[in-house]
């Protein structure tokens, strides 16, 4: 394997990062390693499970740039057939594949002489005993927020307290140290515990307390109840006995931008400073066909200038684009109003499937994001202080959209209330994007999410508390190997 002959020629920790597949985690790992040799002088192998890989993770880990000291190595592909079929939800399927998967990685982590550390996602738990088995100590990069995983390390415990299904229950569910969460922002995941994704969530939670450190991808100016309770409420502290470590937020520095993308940023240039709302609905999301039209109208009424990624229609599934996402060829112009392209012209830009989301942000003509509020989606927007329209669509969007609407003060939610399942109309999308663009609130959310700038700027300096964190467990992992 190319990892060996630089691991033998140097004495730094080689560390292993292995991510479920998934945009959603696949990046923000992928970034973790980048900074663990950028920043913290190690060598990192980043494992690449290749089944059901998208396009869009396969052009990502295959990019011609990376960092000296940093290699993939692909996992070799499994068969699925017989074990999940076009029914089965994402989670289990996810699961499923990872499982299959990882029978490969006691092997390889031997052709990589064993590295100081493995650190894996929440999807990849099955590490844990491989890894114990090797002595190579495993930690866990929590890629979602501390609240979620506040709630869920509760989960095991509401398994065995509550009868009936959770969603049913009369009161917000009370999570140590934390803000409630309300039954209807419940994740998708724990609304039905029946289903195969509700067992596999329960599994991969339950075993977090095995993790050998925890990395969080936050920092505490965003998080602050959450972030502390994990560290020092007693709940946590007896269960996870591990040290706990904010880093966040670990987002897409840069990226490289080609083809639909360049095309996008040079019509960023031509706009007005803070005058774009960015749609996109991250790697998965995808509208009905109703709802789909409802938002062309909406983002043509407000008279606002946009850039929306648009995918295909799809009544039946919120994130049928998760699997595939980069690969679908899609025609716009078949699926949205007649003459919309033409009429929005010179005001708005549609790109098909995918666009370069943190140079769209970064830019100065960007002045909100339409956003499904996946994890990366909210670091990467408060990151480059924008403000959300909130539009949550699967998961454990609509706790985070919640968050950032009524605490944090950065958003507004147009969608996304489970139990109403409606389409929303145009008139109140209309709303929603000129309140954010022209509105004095719109303006105050802005205030608000540069703030949040600076502080995660601060959090990521040299002397921050993110880059600090991280540099201390690098430390120790140094000091192993001289030991
Ligand atoms: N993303 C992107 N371009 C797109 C859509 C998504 O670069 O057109 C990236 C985005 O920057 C983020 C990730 O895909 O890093 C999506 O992660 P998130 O947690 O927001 O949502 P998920 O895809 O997991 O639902």
């Amino acid at each position: 394997m190319a990892t060996d002959v630089a691991e033998l020629q140097s004495k730094k920790p080689h560390i292993v990062v292995l991510s479920s597949p998934g945009m959603g985690h696949v990046i923000p790992l992928f970034e973790f390693a980048k900074r663990l040799v950028l920043l913290h002088g190690c060598h990192v192998t980043f494992l690449n499970i290749t089944t059901e890989a998208s396009v869009a993770q396969i052009q990502l880990l295959h990019s011609p740039n990376l960092p000296l000291g940093l290699s993939v190595v692909d996992f070799p592909p499994v068969d699925l057939s017989g074990m999940v079929t076009d029914h089965t939800l994402a989670l289990t399927r996810l699961s499923v594949n990872v499982q299959q998967s990882l029978l490969s990685l006691k092997s390889m982590l031997l052709q990589l002489h064993r590295p100081q550390a493995v650190v894996i996602d929440l999807f990849c738990t099955q590490a844990f005993e491989i890894c114990k088995e090797l002595s190579i100590p495993t930690f866990m990069f929590f890629t979602a927020s501390t609240h979620l995983l506040a709630f869920s390390l509760l989960l095991p415990q509401l398994d065995r307290d509550v009868t009936g299904e959770f969603v049913d229950l009369a009161a917000p569910i009370q999570v140590p140290g934390c803000s409630p969460v309300r039954t209807q922002d419940l994740l998708d995941q724990v609304r039905d515990r029946k289903s195969d994704d509700y067992k596999w969530y329960l599994y991969h939670l339950s075993r977090v307390p095995m993790a050998d450190g925890v990395f969080l991808n936050t920092w505490e100016d965003l998080e602050q109840l959450p972030v502390r309770a994990i560290r020092e409420h007693s709940f946590y502290k007896k269960m996870l006995t591990a040290p706990v470590c904010s880093i966040g937020p670990v987002i897409k520095e840069t990226e490289p931008v080609t083809g639909r993308g360049t095309e996008c940023l040079a019509w960023l240039e031509e706009q007005p400073a803070n005058s774009v709302v960015f749609v996109a609905l991250g790697s998965g999301g995808t509208l009905s066909a109703e709802q789909l039209t409802e938002l062309a109208w909406g983002l043509e009424l407000s008279r606002q200038r946009f850039i929306w990624v648009v995918r295909t229609p799809n009544d039946a599934n919120a994130c049928a684009a998760f699997f595939d996402v980069g690969g679908e060829m899609n025609d716009p112009k078949s699926y949205l109003p007649e003459r919309f392209i033409e009429r929005t012209g010179g005001r708005g830009l549609v790109v098909p499937s995918w666009a370069p989301q943190v140079a769209v942000l970064q830019h100065r003509s960007t002045a909100a994001f339409l956003s499904h509020c996946g994890w990366n989606s909210v670091l990467e927007s408060l990151a480059h202080g924008v403000p959300i329209i909130a539009w949550p669509l699967y998961s454990e969007q609509r706790m985070n959209a919640t968050t950032l609407a009524e605490e944090v003060g950065v958003a507004v939610k147009v969608a996304g209330e489970k139990a109403e399942r409606r389409v929303v109309g145009r008139e109140e999308i209309e709303r929603a994007v000129r309140l954010m663009v022209e509105g004095r609130e719109g303006m105050e959310m802005r205030q608000r999410a540069m703030k949040l700038q600076e502080s995660a700027m601060k959090a990521l300096g040299y002397s921050g508390s993110s880059h600090e964190s991280l540099a201390r467990v690098a430390e120790q992992w140094k000091a192993t190997l001289k030991n």
